[in-house]
């Protein structure tokens, strides 16, 4: 009997900006035989619909008009058989390649700090969690999303190699970027998901944490299927 046989789990990855959850998440739900969401992805989308509709103004969302645009906002996925995983989608387009954009990473925060934005996709991550079975990650997945959750980890590295992964991730691409530009956006980012009032980014009382500043892929990913090992155990 595998891991992928056992009884299904929630596991709930959650940390800071660019320390390689998705990474971690998606190569777990592969192993395990599970549903990869990356949550980051749909607060990316609905920023990418602010960008889009010039909800932004000088650098500020438009509230009142985003408020009442929020009903003609559709998030969801759709498999890819070329990556094997879900991109996502905007009212049915796929913008999975235009969510990555800096524009989009410069205004997210500000997006995912709106109360209404939360509560959208909160509903609809927790509809995707129902049948269990599934990896999500994101920063408010083990405390708000899924507090009950069987697994929680929370991710954590060093900002300037958190900045040189995303900085080498986008060199290999052809973006063209600047290292301390990424490093800015990702330091920004994390003050801003830690000091806002509408589900902070905390560390869940019983997340375990996994600084990997010093750790290859291959590490991380036996790293944490032990611990689903040992929680599955447990149930
Ligand atoms: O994970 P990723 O870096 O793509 O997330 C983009 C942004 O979306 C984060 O910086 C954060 O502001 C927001 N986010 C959030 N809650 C989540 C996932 C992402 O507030 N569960």
């Amino acid at each position: 009997m595998t891991l992928s046989d056992e009884k299904k789990i929630i596991i709930a990855v959650d940390g800071y900006s660019s320390c390689g959850k998705s990474t971690v998440a998606k190569e777990i739900a592969r192993q395990l035989n599970y549903v990869f969401i990356d949550s980051g992805a749909m607060y990316r989308a609905v920023t990418l619909f602010c960008l889009r509709n010039g909800l932004i103004v000088d650098g500020a969302v438009n509230l009142p008009a985003l408020q009442d645009k929020l009903s003609s906002i559709s998030v969801s996925f759709i498999y890819n058989p070329a990556t094997s995983h879900n991109d996502v989608c905007l009212n049915g387009g796929n913008v999975e390649q235009e969510i990555r954009q800096l524009a989009v990473a410069q205004h997210v925060s500000q997006v995912a700090a709106i109360a209404g934005v939360r509560q959208l996709l909160v509903a609809q991550q927790q509809e995707m969690g129902r049948s269990k079975g599934i990896v999500m990650d994101g920063r408010d997945i083990g405390t708000v999303v899924f507090p009950e959750a069987e697994l929680k980890i929370f991710m954590t590295a060093d900002t300037r190699i958190r900045a040189l992964r995303r900085y080498d991730e986008m060199i290999a691409k052809n973006e063209p970027v600047n290292f301390e530009e990424i490093l800015k956006n990702i330091t920004e980012r994390d003050r801003y998901d830690e000091t806002r009032a509408e589900s902070p980014l905390r560390r869940a009382k019983d997340a375990i944490v996994l600084d990997n500043s010093i750790m290859t892929r291959e590490e991380q990913f036996k790293w944490v299927l032990e611990k689903v090992e040992e929680r599955i155990k447990k149930l």
